[in-house]
């Protein structure tokens, strides 16, 4: 780089010294906002689709900055995993998660499950699983109305990620495999996990109805599901148009924009109220 001369190399200079004080300012903020909880969840729906009814609501982390705003997850989250400090933000989020599911189902809400995202850094914890008891004995959650939501890389990067899952599921605990589709599991391997859901990705819903290989993907998906008895849920779903088309293809939940933005925990509440009648 320093052979380009000055520009090329002041340029590149001046870049990374940007860049690395952004991320120096992002990992101090972020450190006071884990101490100060300057965070919350938001709430969004999912769908059974042939029916039209709630059936669960995965937790989102919102963080508004008191001077910055509001901070995007894709931002904050990566910084959390390299620094290890989605350790504490994941457990705060599974506790506040619970916290709420159990106030919801008090309210007589109760056949909800609850959604949550667990980095694969999190599978590091050595206390992973009794962290997750100890939230749930706490709150009063029990097992089967959690599902933890994981990426395919847990099972590229961890060679015991299996048997934590397979732990997981043994308390009751649900697992939905997030971003299905975009990641390394072929086919042939899935059968082995220990899981119940699989997530398709949103990239694939997004040109479903336009683009042939999406929907090809997509009926892929949904035949070895029904193979390996798992259910599937369809993330990103934002027309009526490709609900349509996963409807016809016999996709059984769904999840997106079409049906409700992520909600705050009071705008989750009235949705709720407007939802059920008892
Ligand atoms: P994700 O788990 O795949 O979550 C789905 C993202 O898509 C969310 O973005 C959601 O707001 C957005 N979304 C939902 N429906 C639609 C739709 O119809 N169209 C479009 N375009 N987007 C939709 P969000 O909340 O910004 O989160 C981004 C990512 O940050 C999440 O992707 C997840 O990987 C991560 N994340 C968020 N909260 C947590 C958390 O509590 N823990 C961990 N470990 N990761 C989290
Ligand atoms: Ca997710
Ligand atoms: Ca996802
Ligand atoms: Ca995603």
């Amino acid at each position: 780089v320093k052979d380009q001369g000055r520009n090329g190399y002041s340029f590149f200079h001046s870049d990374m010294e940007e860049s690395s004080l952004e991320r120096i300012l992002m990992e101090n903020e972020l450190r006071k906002a884990i101490e100060l909880e300057q965070f919350h969840l938001d709430y969004q729906p999912k769908m059974d689709l042939s029916t039209g009814r709630l059936i669960g609501m995965e937790a989102l982390v919102r963080w508004d900055h008191p001077e910055l705003g509001r901070i995007a997850p894709n931002k904050f989250i990566p910084v959390a995993e390299d620094t290890g400090m989605i350790i504490p933000l994941g457990e705060w989020v599974l506790r506040r998660g619970c916290e709420q599911a159990i106030e919801w189902q008090q309210q007589g809400y109760s056949q909800l499950k609850l959604s949550v995202n667990l980095s694969v850094r999190q599978f590091y914890q050595p206390n992973l699983l009794d962290k997750i008891k100890e939230i749930l004995k706490d709150t009063g959650l029990r097992p089967q109305w959690l599902e933890l939501e994981v990426t395919e890389s847990v099972f590229a990067v961890l060679d015991d990620a299996a048997a934590i899952l397979q732990e997981m599921r043994d308390l009751g605990i649900h697992i939905s495999v997030d971003d299905f589709g975009t990641g390394y599991s072929s086919f042939s391997y899935i059968k082995h996990l220990p899981i119940d859901t699989l997530k398709i990705d949103a990239s694939f819903i997004r040109d479903i109805h336009q683009n042939k290989e999406s929907q090809a993907i997509v009926k892929a998906i949904l035949s070895i599901a029904q193979t390996l008895n798992l259910n599937v849920i369809a993330e990103g779903v934002e027309t009526s148009e490709q609900l349509t088309i996963l409807s016809e293809d016999g996709c059984s939940q769904g999840q997106g924009f079409l049906f409700s933005q992520p909600l705050s925990s009071q705008d989750f509440e009235q949705y709720l109220k407007n939802s059920f009648q008892f």
